[in-house]
């Protein structure tokens, strides 16, 4: 018999936290580089007081789960219901033939459950029948009826409950299979309360206020400053990049910074030859210790002919979010006599911040000449240096 088996519920397909752009339910939506249901995992599965764990998810988002999660060392998941609570009672049900002592009951959006919550859950069956992370409010209570204040609730009593909730894994599920006969059994919106019902002992260990479950664009924000913050890993990196001037032709403008520039001379190279976004993309590839430019678009690549640079450094910042890190600000200085770059510099921040997803004040773009000096002084062509400062996650 297992003595302790973690239970993952992630059936849900809510998508409220997404944009516009997200059809993902949010528990496989990336949270600070890898899909919230791994993360959430991770938690239990590499914890000394769990020896296995089983995630309830839906057949519909098979995919989703063998990409965030099929390397992990997981029991099969099992189909959910149409409510958490169906989930759970499904999930508990899964268990009965090899039935665990323990099972701890978690939602797939609490990922930051810290390690001490779920020693302190776990330590806790061996004296009582069921145990919850609970926080006091700090904040008073007002009973408020159309957005006028009725009174003040008494918090002395009040405690918000957080997940893992663990078990006595009989008891449980015999209050989950009674539970479920209930004429109203929707009405349960936590396991705590299904044991409640059945007049088991349940009692609180410390929550933790990163505990939180996560559900909006806000949380996630704040849940990925969270993990950031955790273990910071700050780098640098910095690039450079020249090409020279073609003769006057038909051509009459070049990319700079991502802008198109009107000027009378094309600038030679294989793609859209644009110097500002190369030095950048250099600079982002250099933070994270991934070679160059080169090294992702070959030149002798005839796919890169011509191509837009944005494409180049949209990559370069792909592989940062794949890290688990961010692009925390990024400076470019181009180096040249002609054209002139101070009418078009705005327009270049804000190019850059779209193509980067980043706010236009994370972005800087300078300008100098070279004093007539050298090369690009003589205005043969143009130069751009940048450097880009990037946070990883500690370990990546
Ligand atoms: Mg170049």
């Amino acid at each position: 018999m297992p003595d302790c088996i973690a239970l993952i519920v992630a059936a849900g397909r809510g998508v409220r936290a997404a944009g516009r752009s997200e059809s993902r339910p949010k528990q496989y939506r990336p949270l600070a580089g890898q899909a919230m249901l791994r993360r959430t995992i991770a938690a239990f599965l590499g914890h000394p007081a769990v020896d296995a764990v089983r995630v309830v998810f839906t057949e519909e988002d098979r995919a989703l789960y063998d990409s965030a999660v099929s390397d992990l060392d997981l029991m099969p998941p099992v189909q959910g219901g149409a409510t958490r609570r169906e989930s759970v009672l499904l999930g508990l049900e899964s268990l009965a033939a090899d039935p665990p002592k323990f099972v701890l009951i978690h939602d797939a959006a609490r990922p930051l459950v810290p390690a001490r919550t779920i020693a302190a859950v776990r330590a806790a069956l061996d004296h009582h029948a069921g145990a919850v992370p609970a926080l006091a409010i700090p904040d008073t209570i007002k009973d408020v009826k159309a957005g006028h204040v009725r009174g003040t609730v008494s918090r002395d009593h009040l405690w918000r409950a957080q997940t893992p909730q663990g078990f006595r894994f009989a008891d449980i599920l015999a209050a989950h299979r009674t539970a479920a006969s209930e004429m109203d059994a929707n009405r349960f919106t936590d396991d705590a309360m299904i044991a409640e019902a059945e007049g088991l002992d349940v009692i609180t260990v410390p929550g933790d206020e990163d505990n939180m479950k996560i559900t909006t664009d806000a949380d996630f924000a704040r849940a990925e400053r969270i993990l950031l913050g955790q273990l910071p890993d700050v780098r640098t990196g910095q690039g450079f990049d020249v090409h020279g001037f073609g003769a006057p032709g038909t051509n009459s403008s070049i990319m700079l910074c991502g802008v198109a520039i009107p000027h009378p001379r094309p600038v030679i190279g294989h793609s859209d030859s644009d110097v500002g976004l190369h030095a950048l993309t250099d600079a982002i590839l250099g933070a994270i210790g991934e070679g160059d430019i080169g090294s992702h678009f070959p030149p002798s690549d005839e796919r890169w002919r011509g191509a837009a640079s944005h494409i180049f450094l949209a990559h370069a910042a792909e592989l940062v979010k794949k890290r688990g890190g961010r692009i925390v600000h990024c400076d470019v200085t181009v180096l040249c006599e002609e054209p002139r770059v101070s009418p078009h510099r705005e327009a270049m921040r804000k190019r850059i911040a779209d193509i980067l997803a980043l706010p236009v004040d994370r972005v800087s773009v300078k300008a100098t000449t070279t004093e007539r000096l050298g090369f690009l002084g003589r205005a043969e062509g143009i130069g751009a240096q940048a450097v880009a400062t990037v946070r990883l996650p500690a370990g990546a």
